[in-house]
């Protein structure tokens, strides 16, 4: 196998870096899948070969995140945003109120689909303040049928580090970072997520459920969209991604073996203070988000004099830093530092903000 002689630090947000072991395997298994002769990529879904790879991915996803047995976990199509207007077909019906944060243009998003089928309190925002913030302030009012949060905010680079409480279900986004850090987990009625940044390949997103929140509505649901169709099938009710699905199981793996979420949350931590402390420490640098609710995924800052903001991306460039122009909508940097980022590529940046003059 070819290494390129320059190596490349990869902090793209999404689709983004997964552990090089991952990307061996998954090549290895679109050439010939566990010595069977087939790519991955031809295999039936039905087979035993693969149903085995998407029942021990869904097996593993319950042990790393210590589930109990109401939960099921499917994977299934359409990305995080077909789980915006998913979750509230399921959960919300019509004459019932559900309760929304608004922290970042993906919770924005979900809210604007939610209101297609029910009532939508939204019960904290910090939009007016760029989303530079986590709201601490707010009531969920009692009659909530649950209580939506995106647990890390992609975009603004923000994080909740108290979960809420909600005295009826708790849903949560959790598409930028799942599996980073340990959370109780079974005070979440669903979670879900897009693989395609902590956990996988674009192409597949992941809904684990308490199975004893679902068939509360009465609400008519398609096939397609209705969880529990999905769960009855073991997650292949129809052609399930299964490629993605094989490259998540691979860095479910991987996670396993370097010691589970505990493990990697220790070194997602110091990844994040390396980084936010260089660009505290320096002058030319300042982080966006409000100290205390600092994303631990995703580091968002701009320059004092903006219009070096080229300059740097070209300086960074020269040391094979890639993916830390900011998003379309905030300009600026970001630096996406997922499971799967080496602490040494951190280090490549963090020696490339201290260089820079
Ligand atoms: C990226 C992202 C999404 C959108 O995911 P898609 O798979 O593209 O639909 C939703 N929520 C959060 C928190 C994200 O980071």
């Amino acid at each position: 196998m070819s290494t390129p002689t320059n190596t490349v630090h990869n902090f793209n947000a999404g689709p983004s870096i997964l552990p090089k072991s991952v990307f061996e395997q998954a090549s290895a298994a679109v050439l010939n899948f566990n010595n069977s002769g087939l790519s991955i990529l031809e295999l039936g879904h039905r087979t035993a070969a693969f149903t085995a790879v998407m029942e021990e991915a869904r097996a593993l996803v319950k042990e790393l995140m210590q589930l109990n047995n109401n939960y099921e976990v499917l994977f299934l199509h359409g990305g995080a945003s077909t789980q915006f207007m998913q979750v509230p077909m399921n959960l919300l019906d019509s004459k019932e109120r559900a309760a929304y944060t608004d922290t970042d243009i993906w919770g924005y998003k979900a809210i604007k689909e939610a209101k297609l089928f029910g009532g939508v309190d939204v019960v904290c925002s910090s939009r007016d303040k760029n989303y530079s913030f986590i709201p601490k302030d707010f009531a969920v009012p009692n009659d909530a049928k649950y209580l939506h949060i995106t647990t890390n905010n992609t975009i603004y680079g923000t994080q909740w580090q108290q979960i809420p409480f909600c005295s009826n279900s708790l849903v949560a986004d959790m598409s930028s970072d799942i599996f980073s850090r340990v959370l109780d987990f079974n005070r979440f009625d669903l979670i879900y997520a897009g693989a395609q940044k902590n956990m996988g390949p674009a192409g597949v997103n992941l809904v684990i459920v308490n199975k004893n929140i679902l068939g509360k509505t009465k609400r008519i649901i398609p096939t397609m969209m209705d969880y529990r169709n999905h769960i009855n099938e073991a997650s292949m009710l129809n052609t399930p991604p299964v490629f993605a699905v094989y490259v998540c199981l691979l860095t479910l793996r991987w996670l396993k073996n370097i010691g589970g979420i505990a493990a990697v949350e220790k070194l997602n931590i110091e990844k994040a203070n390396l980084l936010y402390n260089a660009i505290d420490e320096s002058d030319l640098f300042v982080g966006t988000a409000v100290k205390e609710d600092r994303s631990k995924m995703n580091v968002c800052f701009v320059m004092n004099d903006n219009s070096r903001e080229d300059d740097f991306l070209q300086f960074a460039k020269s040391k094979g830093i890639v993916g830390i122009k900011g998003h379309r909508t905030t300009g600026g940097f970001r630096a996406s530092i997922y499971n799967a980022m080496p602490i040494s590529s951190v280090q490549v940046l963090v020696d490339a903000i201290k260089a820079f003059k």
